[in-house]
Formats: structure tokens, sequence, C-alpha cells
């Protein structure tokens, strides 16, 4: 006999969390019921969670399978649709139309942050026969996206499919840091580049003219790098609202700026108009990278990538497949920089203030056209890159690729020390990120032990090539800084005393 617990989805809501059922909740069903016919905010209210204890075991908590939110996006008349945890990232749909003839569109939202989070991008629909089923997403929103469906009484499954290459080996934190007990040399691998302790990223979408007659030039009088997210395709009659090409015009002035080197290129796809299928959206992210890889020849081809807002995308496939095939990721999480949200310049500085507080660190900002009349004015452009100066010794300012690979790679190394001698140590580096790719070097900050007192320190490689450092201030003067490839490799820290 199986016991039913009935209680409803307002209840979970209100309470803000998964109602305590203790250790049973470990091995329950839970199935949510939506009736369509119901209006649409009390389809919610309605919504009833029910728990089939005793049912086969799972590995998830109810709150991570409640996480999960289905819903009939158009009037379903009497159709429902059930939703149960099968494992982690992994549910299953039950449809029953109740008699419905029309098509069946229904809304599913993953949890994007949090500790029910779903990696959207990694995600795939399929059906009762584990064919592969067209999902519509939003460029900006890729967790939340609708299937349509026809009106058959049969099941779903979405889930996250496994990356056949697996994914890089990832080291915790204090692997990161190393030290000899023989001699007391310390080393650890810098939060971020040069040891600053943010990253900041300013990006420039849609290849406006004014990246090229306002930005650029700011930027260079600065002296700061970039990113900036471009669409390269060429004009496309088919589709009105994007008729012109801005990038395609100025095309000699943006492989000027690419030749010179200072700025990054990223991906916006080709014509910022959302892909159709699978083949469309295969030229649209795979188009516009083979444009910038042809600017940029001899650099890595993983690229950033930003789908672009109020874009449309109707795929079978995860979002991971292309993000492999084209290498690149995507950016999330940057701060809107148009002057139609209003006081910009303070949300800029508060936005840079706060990653620079310990245990944050990548600030992101994005700004569309600049200048008189435009979403930018040239006065709040400027005025966020003074913000931009003013805490130029504490950030790292670059491009999202450089510091998207810093962190990947950083992740990825582990270091160790042994003595070879009391004036001499080794340092080992193992670094598991793929180095056709990451290719940004990473800084080694060692701290010498205090008996090396004066004189020189050297450091070489293992073809004995010296290794250049620097020496940062620190509080008893015994900090020193080098960058290394992200590979594995190993390096003498040597101490030459001065007599
Ligand atoms: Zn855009």
């Amino acid at each position: 006999m199986r016991t039913i617990l009935r209680l409803t989805w307002q209840d979970r809501n209100q309470r803000g969390k998964e109602p305590a059922f203790g250790p049973l909740s470990l091995s329950a069903h839970k199935t949510c019921v939506y009736p369509a016919h119901a209006p649409h905010g009390r389809r919610l209210a309605h919504c009833m969670a029910f728990l089939v204890l005793g049912a086969v075991p799972l590995d998830v908590t109810a709150a991570e399978a409640g996480g999960v939110k289905v819903k009939f996006a158009e009037p379903a008349g009497s159709a429902t649709v059930a939703v149960f945890a099968l494992a982690k990232h992994n549910v299953r749909l039950d449809v029953n139309p109740n008699g419905e003839h029309e098509p069946l569109t229904l809304r599913i939202e993953l949890p994007a942050s949090g500790r029910n989070y779903w990696p959207a991008e990694d995600v795939q629909v399929v059906d009762a026969t584990e064919q592969p089923v067209s999902a519509r997403h939003n460029g900006t929103e890729w967790h939340n996206f609708t299937i349509r469906i026809p009106p058959r009484r049969t099941t779903y499954l979405v889930r996250v499919v496994a990356r056949p290459d697996g994914s890089q080996r990832v080291f915790s934190e204090k692997e990161r840091h190393a030290k000899d007990t023989v001699t007391d040399l310390s080393a650890t691998v810098a939060k971020w580049y040069d040891g600053r302790r943010a990253a900041l990223c300013i990006r420039f979408d849609d290849s406006d003219p004014t990246h090229l007659s306002k930005a650029i030039p700011a930027l260079r009088e600065y002296g700061f790098r970039a990113t900036f997210m471009i669409n390269p395709g060429m004009r496309d009659e088919r589709y009105a609202p994007r008729h012109r090409s801005p990038y395609q015009e100025h095309r000699t002035e943006w492989e000027a700026v690419a030749r010179r080197g200072d700025q990054e290129f990223a991906n916006h796809t080709s014509h910022h108009r959302g892909a159709i299928n699978d083949q469309d959206m295969e030229h649209e992210i795979g188009d516009a990278a083979r444009v910038i890889w042809g600017l940029f020849p001899n650099r890595s081809k993983l690229l950033a990538l930003n789908l672009g807002g109020g874009t449309w995308w109707e795929t079978k496939k995860s979002l991971r497949h292309y993000l492999d095939q084209w290498p690149s990721f995507l950016v999330t999480g940057s701060l809107g920089m148009d002057d139609t949200y209003g006081n910009r310049v303070a949300a800029f500085r508060r936005h840079v203030e706060r990653n620079l507080q310990p245990g944050l660190g990548w600030c992101k900002a994005h700004f569309h056209s600049i200048g008189k009349g435009r979403a930018t004015s040239e006065k709040n452009f400027r005025a966020a890159l003074d913000i931009a100066k003013e805490y130029e010794s504490e950030l790292w300012i670059t491009g999202l690729a450089d510091a998207y690979k810093y962190l990947t790679e950083r992740r990825g190394t582990k270091l160790t020390l042994s003595s070879r001698g009391p004036a001499r140590v080794q340092l080992t580096i193992l670094c598991s990120s793929n180095a056709a790719l990451y290719d940004q070097p990473l800084t080694i900050d060692a701290t010498l032990p205090k008996s090396w007192g004066t004189g020189r320190v050297t450091i070489t490689d293992s073809e004995k090539r010296p290794i250049e450092a620097s020496l940062p201030r620190s509080s008893d003067n015994r900090l020193i800084r080098f960058h290394v490839q992200p590979i594995d490799a190993e390096y003498a820290i040597e101490h030459h005393s001065s007599n």
C-alpha cells in the first residue's frame, strides 16, 4: 500500500522552501499537476504537489525536484501535466490532453540559481522514444523555454546530457596553495592576473559604428582593453527588422582594430535574429565565430558568446553542443549601461566597488551605442571610464575571454613545492585546461623564506631559461610575482646570497 500526502504549491512558495518531511522525502516521487483550465495566475495556486512515499528510491532531494516549474503557456482546456523527478537534473513530464485536439505548448522553467540550480545550457528534451524535441529559448534566458507538443497522452524527459569529452579536472582551493616545510617558501595562484582584486570587463554590443568613432578612441586614451560583441553577418533581406549590417558597412575599420590587437572581439551571432532550427543556429553561431577567427588567426579560438536580447532560438540540441563545436562560453550577469535605465554612473560605481569585495570579483558591464541621442551619452560613458581609472591598480581591465580563461585555468591548477637544498625550491604546476583554447598566462605569488634574507632570487623554467619576476609591495617584502603559461611545467626558485 502506498501513502499519499498532499500539499499545495502555494504553501511551499509562501514558506520559500520545501516542507519538512524528514528522511522520507529522500525516497519520494513528487508530482505536480496543473489544471490547464484555470486562469494563468490561479493555476499555480491550484497546483497540487503529491508525495508518493515508498516509490522508487531517488538520490535527489524533494527540493531539487521542486525547482523545475512546468505549465501550459497557452490556454489548454482540460489538459494536464505532471512532473516527476527521476534523478538529479532529470525530470519526466506526463502529459494528458484530456480530450484536447489542438497542439499544446508547455513552458518549462529551470532554476537558474540556488541549490536547485540546473546548468540550462546542458539540457535537452526528448520524447518517450528518446527522439529530441525542439525547444524554443530566449537568447538571454536559456533556462526558461517552451516546447510545442501534439495533443497525445505521452511523456517527455527534460535532462542534462553528459558531455562526451567530460569536463576538465577541478582542484580544490587548498591545492592551489603549496608550502615547502624545509625552506618555508610558499606559493599560490593569484585570484586574478597580476594579483588584481577583481576583473572588469566592459562590453560593447551590436557592432554599432559609434564603437569605432567614440568607444575605441576613448578606451585607447584610457589604456583599457574591452570586448566588442559583433554581428558580422551580411545584410539579410529576409529579416526586415535587421536590414542594416553596420559591421559590413564599416568592415575595413573593424579589421584595422583587430589587426592592432588591443581589443577583444566576441560572438554576438551573425545577424542578431535568433534561429528557426538547428541548421540556422549552426550558421548564426558558426559563421560569426569563423569571421572572428579569421580576424585573429594566431589567437585561441575560444570566444565569449551572447545570443542577443529579444532573440528566439529553436533547437533540438543542448546549447552545449554549440558551445563545444564553436568553442565559446555564455556571458551572463552584466550591468546594462543604457541611460534609459537611469543613474548609470552611480550604478557602475556600486557594481565595481561591490566586486572589489572578497569572494566576488568578476565585474561585467555592457554598452550599446555611445554619443548624443544614442543609448549612452558620451559624458556618462566617460564618467564610467573615469571610475575604472580610479580603481585601475586593483582591477584587471580586460576582455571577457581573457577573464574566463583565467578563472577556468585557475580552477584546473594544482601547485606542489619541494626543496632541493636550503636555497632552491622546485615548483611543479599541474594544469588540466586545454592548452589549445586556454592560453591566458596565470600569475604565481610566492612568499620567500625569511632565512633567505637579502640577496638575489631567480626563477628558471625546466630549460633553465629565466622567468621575469616582479616584487610587489608587501608587508614584509618577501613577495615575488611571476606569470606562467597554463600548462604542466616545473620551475626552480633559487636564492643567491650576496656574498
Ligand atoms: Zn545585442
